[in-house]
């Protein structure tokens, strides 16, 4: 594969050119001192580290991310590196441009804090017309056409499941170095299991990468590869590489794949000028071929290499962080390399309320309570932006933005549509790069002022009156307030910006798909969430088969599934609440049981706090563990956690009873036109039958009663026990 990709870069006569860059010199009000000063200990340690090579392997939330940008702020403040010279890689757009914002906030512009792909996609569009000439090769943004294309070639009809799995195979192999002709074997070595044969996979590669080649598209692995290729092959792009480049910082590298680590091999060209940060336990994208043997094995690479650990948490309160050492506390150590140290966070912030751990009957159930406690936390003055649901897949986005339109709660989906693509953010840039051509004299005096300005009388926009609700009026305004926001924010940081550089700072961002944040609750995939924070985060449908991912076959992908667990937990400021729910649909048969990962953690810590209501009351008590009534062992599955008892141990229900409580349901079913299981099911039943609960908090205490049973139902069940308790 490599040697075909090859082709691609002609040998080409690159001559050395001298590169103007102009950074804008570090802002003379900001010492290096200063920048110091933000830092604990070993932090300022490692800051102070400016020459690498230098491994800062550390928990979530221990400030990795803030040392390494504060490194480099001390770096060019106290004249070690130019800015200029500084490549920062990123795992996220987004971080990656906050990474720049931060920079700026602490008086340094120009460094590059780029992701792998937005950092190969600009120096190969540099280097290209020198090195082969022309336009380079047109990004695929994407490959599931071509894929499809590929796939016909090779007889195939696969439907959008095989697809999909087709392109995390494809992706697999590009990603981990591997080429048509070694995938079988490496697929076996790896234990991967494609949709197809390996053989059959191979061939669909195969076509997949003539097809490209046939139009001059590359998809975004290939652009690594081309970027590395450049600078591996051609003496004069390297050297005028080096020239530019002498310093480099990888966060995240837990999860770098030997693809981005070739390219990043490319850019050293045998230097040792390179910072890693990282944590295994964070690694989330194995099956994408990412390895943490990379930052493990960093000090067997570069013996010379400094290693600094980082313990104290700065991100969660002690609640929170006391929950993320249980869940890694349970885990196997990452394969892969060395082995990680056993983690163990300190939390360095103040107390705060204790997990709180929900049990639903049904999924819109457990949708619809994680909307109303988002609105009450806005209502108490959490911002929205600084709340966010996570899931494990895409797919179970839809009930929560079902969910916060009813409770009028505004919200953004990440990986749903791009912000620069909005027809209001289109028109706001091309209206704001009108406003600077214009150069009114009457324009108001401050950058905030001056675009809401623009933003009022071009696109009406009422800064003071939010549409209500969350529907899309609501998403425009919310969209036009954060440009508005992020022209307040830059005149913060940079006091003589105007609208020029507001327009710059925009494009900036377009091209970087580097989006502000918008006043909404964030939905987002656990993968998503890497590296960012919110007060208040809602892990939401954790059921064993959604957490672990059924698909998760093997311990080692198992494991996999347990450390997004702790990405999700770790992820939280404050307020966290972990919930699941026992059927997908109303009414169903309650016979999921929670994530595995949770067994043993919330008879520990389950505390729901605001919930009111007896339901609510009961399912505190009952989130611990639950004991058999009979035999006194501790009951996982659902049903048995239903009756109460371990399905084996014997029976002791009131069968009269029974059968009084299955003629009432079939007359309350006729009349609510529903099927029986809609108003219990069966084991609901039993429970009632056994357990003869004479009071609310008993009837509640049965799973399968929420507060929305308890309300329609709880006065004549508790009537007909009653009864049966007369006779
Ligand atoms: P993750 O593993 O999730 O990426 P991280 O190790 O990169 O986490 P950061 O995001 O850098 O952690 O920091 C977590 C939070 O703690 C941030 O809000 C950061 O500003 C804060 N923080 C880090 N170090 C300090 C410190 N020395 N003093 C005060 N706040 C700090
Ligand atoms: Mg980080």
């Amino acid at each position: 594969m490599l040697n075909r990709l090859r082709v691609l870069l002609l040998p080409g006569g690159a001559h050395r050119q001298t590169v103007a860059v102009t950074v804008p010199a570090p802002r003379a009000d900001v010492t290096a001192d200063a920048v110091l000063a933000a830092l604990d200990p070993e932090q300022r340690a490692a800051a102070r580290a400016v020459r690498g090579p230098l491994v800062i392997l550390a928990g979530a939330g221990t400030g990795k991310t803030r040392t390494i940008t504060h490194r480099a702020a001390y770096a060019v403040h106290s004249g070690a590196v130019p800015a200029s010279a500084l490549l920062a890689v990123t795992f996220t757009a987004r971080a990656a441009g906050e990474m720049r914002t931060r920079l700026r906030a602490l008086g340094v512009g120009g460094v590059q804090a780029r992701t792998f792909h937005a950092a190969a996609r600009k120096q190969l569009a540099y280097f290209w017309p020198r090195v082969v000439g022309g336009a380079p090769p047109r990004l695929l943004d994407n490959t599931f056409g071509l894929v499809a294309n590929a796939a016909a070639r090779a007889r195939l009809r696969p439907g959008t499941t095989e697809l999909r799995d087709l392109l995390a195979e494809l992706d697999w192999a590009a990603s981990t170095l591997v080429g048509p002709e070694d995938y079988p074997a490496a697929a076996a070595r790896a234990g991967r299991e494609g949709p197809y044969d390996a053989a059959v996979v191979a061939q669909v590669y195969e076509a997949f990468r003539d097809l490209k080649q046939a139009q001059g598209a590359a998809d975004f692995n290939d652009l690594l590869m081309l970027t590395a290729g450049a600078l591996e092959e051609h003496a004069g792009v390297a050297e005028e590489f080096r020239a530019r480049y002498r310093s480099f910082v990888v966060d995240e590298y837990q999860d770098v794949t030997p693809l981005q680590q070739r390219l990043l091999d490319a850019w050293l060209g045998g230097r040792d000028d390179l910072c890693v940060v990282g944590d295994a336990h964070q690694t989330i994208y194995s099956f994408t071929g990412a390895s943490p043997s990379y930052l493990l094995e960093f000090r067997r690479r570069f013996p010379a290499a400094q290693e600094v650990r980082l313990v104290r948490d700065y991100r969660s309160t002690p609640q929170v962080v006391g929950l993320a050492n249980d869940v890694i506390a349970r885990a196997a150590p990452p394969t892969g390399g060395a082995r990680a140290a056993r983690l163990e966070l300190l939390a360095q912030r103040p107390a705060g309320p204790a997990p709180v751990f929900c049990e639903h009957d049904d999924e819109p159930a457990e949708a619809a309570a994680v909307a109303q406690r988002c609105r009450a936390l806005v209502d108490a003055g959490t911002p929205p932006s600084e709340i966010a649901v996570l899931y494990r897949v895409n797919a179970q986005s839809a009930a929560y933005e079902a969910a916060l339109a009813d409770a009028g709660v505004p919200y953004l989906v990440r990986g749903g549509e791009r912000f620069f693509d909005r027809k209001e953010v289109r028109e706001a840039l091309l209206l704001l790069r009108g406003a600077v051509r214009a150069a009114d004299p009457d324009a108001p005096e401050t950058l905030a002022e001056r675009t809401a300005d623009v933003l009022r009388s071009g696109l009406s926009w009422d800064p003071d009156r939010p549409p209500a609700g969350a529907g899309a009026t609501r998403e425009r305004w919310e969209a036009l307030s954060a440009l508005h926001r992020l022209a307040a924010d830059l005149a913060v940081a940079v006091p003589s910006a105007g609208l020029r550089e507001l327009v710059a700072e925009l494009e900036e961002r377009a091209s970087a798909q580097h989006a502000p944040s918008v006043e909404g609750v964030t939905l987002a995939s656990l993968h998503a969430a890497k590296g960012l924070e919110w007060d208040a985060v809602f892990l939401v449908g954790l059921v064993d088969g959604t957490l672990p991912l059924v698909h998760a076959e093997g311990p080692e992908a198992v494991e996999e599934e347990r450390r997004l667990l702790y990405v999700g937990v770790t992820r939280a400021r404050s307020v966290l609440q972990l919930s699941w729910a026992l059927s997908r649909s109303p009414g169903g048969r309650g016979s999921r049981r929670p994530s595995r990962f949770l067994d043993g953690l919330h008879a520990a810590s389950a505390r729901p706090a605001a919930a009111p209501g007896a339901a609510r009351a009961a399912r505190r008590e009952r989130s611990g563990a639950v004991s058999c009534r009979v035999c006194g062992s501790s009951l996982t599955a659902a049903v048995d956690r239903k009756l109460g008892r371990c399905a084996d141990c014997p029976a002791d229900r009131d069968e009269q009873l029974f059968d009084a409580l299955r003629e009432w349901r079939a007359e309350r079913a006729k009349a609510l036109g529903q099927p029986a299981y809609c108003v219990f099911t069966d084991a609901t039943l039993t429970a009632i039958a056994e357990q003869r609960p004479e009071s609310v908090a008993a009837l509640v205490a049965i799973p399968g009663i929420g507060q929305t049973k308890l309300d329609k139902y709880g006065d004549e069940v508790l009537s007909l026990v009653g009864q049966r308790a007369i006779v």
